[in-house]
């Protein structure tokens, strides 16, 4: 019965989170979670989700059941937020509403074992659940290093090399911007050269798109790779979460698309994933997706909603400016410029396990234990203090 169940490990970053929320000091600073902050250090409310729960709330629609392939709007705004209004307008996307970026993962990984690939392909270091989420629906996954620990940036010889090497219908699964943990993203060119290899080897994307606005201030910008591919007429899956650049993470919005070049076989695509989701869940969750389409159906709060964006964007960068200046000042031993090369959400600091655990036990600062550093923790109120705790663990 079940007493044959083994006692699993929690997740380490919920290991860290009970840490800290036990942790009386009033010098706490967290950096471990991926949660934008405002600058007082609290939860974010989105100036156009304010707005836009005003809209809902003065025209309520009731608890129903929505459609089962998503709330319509919410569908087609999807689409243009990641495939830009031209694409998303010609017909060759099969989407899918989901339980926020995680499920859009899971259904694209679903739909594409139901479409015979199995076979995946993973740069590491890279998002803590994409390995436990391939395996547990029975696909399997190769790693390879992506990133130079020594330069902190892409290894790009080693990702040519897995795309040149790979057998072909393997799927090799990216992140689009504000890579999550190393905030090193590919360069345009590096996009095309990946491009370039999937169609001559017959490889599959899967692009994860879970910081889109964050790197570049411009959520069309951040989508360059997604529409490069398109434009390559690859058939390809894009997994889009809306829990950061909307700040809606709680209430899962998410969408998975399938570009299908033969629009022919659109229907086959889009009747698959509805499928497979009534055997999972049945209905994606209202709420959120209702305040994303309010969002996408009005002009004026998609201007709200871009400025948004761009003003994160702005202060994640000033905040990376003042954690270099601030240990180039302290003359902390070591090369820091990667801190503000580095883009979205993370720096991937490079400090060691023991230097991590030590930022905890000694100053009650709480990054992950890979060294991945929460750049939206950070304020004024509390960078220095991070900043010399940095500087204590990498001296001492
Ligand atoms: N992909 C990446 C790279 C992420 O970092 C995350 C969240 N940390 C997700 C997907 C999924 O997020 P959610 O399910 O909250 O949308």
């Amino acid at each position: 019965k079940f007493n044959r169940l083994e006692r699993e490990a929690p997740d380490p970053i919920v290991q860290t989170m009970t840490l800290y929320a036990n942790d009386p000091s009033p010098n706490k600073v967290d950096v471990s979670i991926g949660v934008y902050k405002s600058e007082k250090g609290g939860s974010y409310l989105f100036p156009c989700v304010a707005e836009a729960k005003k809209v809902l709330a003065a025209n309520d629609p009731g608890h129903n059941y929505t459609n089962m392939q998503g709330i319509p709007e919410f569908i087609s705004g999807a689409r243009k937020v990641a495939f830009g209004e031209e694409y998303a307008a010609e017909g060759k996307l099969a989407s899918l509403q989901t339980i926020s970026g995680t499920g859009a993962l899971h259904m694209g990984f679903v739909f594409l074992r139901e479409a015979g690939y199995t076979n995946f392909y993973l740069g590491v270091p890279s998002w803590s659940n994409y390995i436990g989420m391939i395996e547990f629906i029975g696909s399997k996954v190769t790693t390879f290093t992506h990133y130079n620990e020594k330069t902190k940036k892409i290894e790009f010889d080693a990702v040519v090399s897995a795309l040149e090497s790979a057998p072909a219908n393997s799927v090799f699964l990216f992140q689009t911007c504000c890579h999550n943990p190393t905030g090193a993203d590919y360069s345009q060119e590096q996009w095309k050269k990946i491009g370039q290899l999937l169609k001559q080897r017959d490889l599959i994307a899967v692009l994860d798109t879970a910081y889109q606005g964050f790197s570049s201030g411009d959520k069309d910008k951040d989508a360059w790779a997604i529409r490069h591919f398109y434009e390559l007429g690859l058939e390809f899956v894009v997994c889009q979460s809306f829990s950061k650049n909307l700040g809606l993470y709680g209430e899962r919005v998410g969408c998975v698309h399938a570009v299908v070049q033969d629009k022919e076989y659109v229907p086959n695509a889009q009747s698959t994933l509805v499928a497979n989701f009534r055997s999972e869940c049945s209905f994606a969750p209202a709420y959120g997706a209702r305040l994303a389409s309010i969002i996408f159906q009005s002009p004026e709060l998609k201007q709200v909603w871009d400025n948004d964006v761009a003003e994160i964007t702005e202060r994640l960068k000033t905040i990376r400016k003042k954690v270099l200046d601030i240990l180039t000042e302290l003359k902390t031993p070591g090369k820091w410029d990667h801190v503000v090369e580095q883009e979205g959400l993370f720096w991937y600091s490079g400090l060691t396990p023991v230097q991590n655990d030590r930022l905890i036990s000694e100053h009650n600062v709480y990054s992950t234990s890979i060294g991945r550093v929460n750049i939206a923790g950070l304020n004024n109120n509390n960078v220095e203090y991070f900043c010399k705790a940095i500087d204590e663990v990498v001296r001492n």
